[in-house]
């Protein structure tokens, strides 16, 4: 069967694309193939049995409406959050390009004003201190939907897809690509077991994050230009509302980026979540990491947020990813399966934490995926010394950060370590073939996720009426 547009992957930059291109051309034909299931049925077991059940496709992660579909989404509204595609397009197109899709989010339902758009008082106070204290505060106004909300907004996006007559295939494994003379011709899928083949002079690889292994297998397998991209490694840290009551209710989110002392290391904050609840996400069977959500109408005492380490290696080491895929690994063999948690206080005192002691802290941990032990038996030195200056560091703008109620949960690893040589059309060097998204080594975030996928499907239906 042969197609107009192909999209290997249901995720942010997928489903925004099919937008766009119905909208430019509604007489295309579109198909979308992903690994998990429609956005109705992607149920975990974990709501109802309250434990991970290790199912063989996760649906947290794998599925249409991609990692974003359980997301907090928090969208932001600038180039400089969620990804670096500013470096291969105008920065000018991808604030427009955002602002774009803002309005299919507003078309959707989707009605509240950002955040951040004007300092006061208080967000002026965090500014002068993040200054004094060597921290870049990256203010970018965002808009914030919610775990549910994001899920009502992908429900009504894919509810009309499917009108438009956008195909789905799902539950198929992404198996390669079908390329001719160096043209993209089509993609190979497993379909319970058996080998599908699907056609079209047009494909966008837009697997996420969980696909970025696969892509980068592809990549080369097939010689599609790349090369090695940074990897993120750090914790995701819980701590009571109260202390972060300041930034939560100015800021929502601040994002901040800190250069170590000790290192030079560049370490930041990522996603974090007001009265929010941690996530422990089964990347593989031996591979669990952390993550964190917040509901707009379900509430937490907790914040949650990523500190995360960001690393790019030098010559000759080219394995970034089975670099962070060991530490995971290492990180699940003395859990079992779940994630690694200490308290602040206990590994600066260098004890393990046990479930007796974290007993007698101020917090209570929002899951029960993880085991408490010692953090400092899994993570890398050099990763461990960032992640402690930072929550020093960190302190000084929030007190009482770096308390012993600091809850850390190892490991938080976001893989994207291939970046894919891309135009500014989004295409690779195999003609007909795009990239967007977490998998292309440009985005770590819906915003941008979206934009690669309406840039590349602009450029592709031009050529297509052309033809
Ligand atoms: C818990 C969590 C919270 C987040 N919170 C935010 C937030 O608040 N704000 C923000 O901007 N970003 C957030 N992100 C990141 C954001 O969700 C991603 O940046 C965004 O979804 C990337 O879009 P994408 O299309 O590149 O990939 P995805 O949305 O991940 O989609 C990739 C798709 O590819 C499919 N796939 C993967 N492998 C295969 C395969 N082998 N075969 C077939 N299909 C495959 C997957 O099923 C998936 O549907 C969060 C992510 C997570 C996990």
């Amino acid at each position: 069967m042969k197609y107009d547009i192909i999209f290997l992957g249901g995720g942010q930059a997928g489903v925004f694309g099919a937008y766009e291109a119905m909208k430019l051309n509604p007489n295309l034909k579109v198909l979308i193939i992903d690994k998990g299931r429609m956005l109705k049925e992607r149920v975990c077991p974990k709501e109802k049995l309250g434990k991970c059940v290790n199912c063989p496709t996760c649906a947290i992660i794998y599925g249409v409406s991609g990692a974003g579909a359980f997301s907090d989404s928090k969208f932001n509204l600038d180039y400089k959050v969620g990804g670096d595609v500013h470096k291969i397009v105008d920065k000018n197109i991808v604030n427009d390009t955002i602002n774009y899709v803002v309005d299919i989010y507003r078309k959707f339902g989707f009605n509240e004003e950002p955040t951040g758009l004007k300092y006061n008082t208080a967000m002026e106070e965090i500014k002068r201190k993040c200054i004094e204290n060597r921290i870049q505060l990256v203010d970018t106004p965002t808009m914030h939907l919610g775990t549910d909300g994001s899920r009502k907004l992908y429900t009504k996006l894919i509810d009309e897809l499917l009108e438009k007559g956008v195909e789905f295939k799902i539950e198929r494994d992404i198996e390669g690509l079908i390329i001719e003379k160096g043209e993209i011709k089509g993609a190979k899928c497993l379909y319970k077991g058996k080998l599908e083949e699907y056609y079209s002079d047009n494909v966008l690889l837009a697997m996420g994050r969980s696909g970025a292994h696969k892509v980068m297998e592809m990549s080369h397998k097939y010689g599609v230009d790349c090369t090695n991209g940074a990897i993120d490694i750090g914790v995701r840290v819980e701590i009571p509302d109260i202390i972060m009551k300041e930034i939560n209710e100015n800021f929502y989110e601040a994002k901040m980026i800190y250069y170590t002392k000790t290192y030079r290391d560049r370490m930041r904050t990522f996603c974090s979540n007001p009265s929010g609840f941690i996530a422990a996400e089964k990347h593989s069977d031996s591979i669990v990491l952390a993550n964190g959500h917040a509901y707009k109408n379900k509430k937490s005492k907790n914040t949650n947020l990523a500190l995360l380490c960001t690393k790019t290696f030098t010559k000759p080491f080219d394995q970034p990813f089975e670099y962070a895929e060991a530490i995971a690994k290492m990180s699940s063999m003395l859990t079992g399966g779940k994630l690694l948690l200490q308290s602040y206080g206990d590994l600066k005192e260098g004890r393990r934490s046990t479930d007796e002691k974290l007993e007698r802290l101020n917090i209570v941990p929002t899951t029960t995926d993880y085991v408490a032990g010692d953090i400092s038996l899994a993570c890398p030195k050099r990763i461990l010394d960032n992640i402690m200056e930072f929550i020093e560091a960190h302190d000084k703008i929030t007190p009482g950060f770096a308390s012993s109620d600091l809850l850390l949960y190892f490991p938080e690893i976001k893989f994207r370590s291939t970046r894919m040589t891309l135009n500014e059309n989004m295409m690779t060097n195999i003609e007909g073939l795009y990239a967007a998204g977490d998998g292309s080594g440009y985005g770590s975030g819906l915003n941008i996720a979206a934009v690669m996928g309406v840039l590349a499907v602009r450029d592709m239906v031009k050529k297509i009426s052309k033809k």
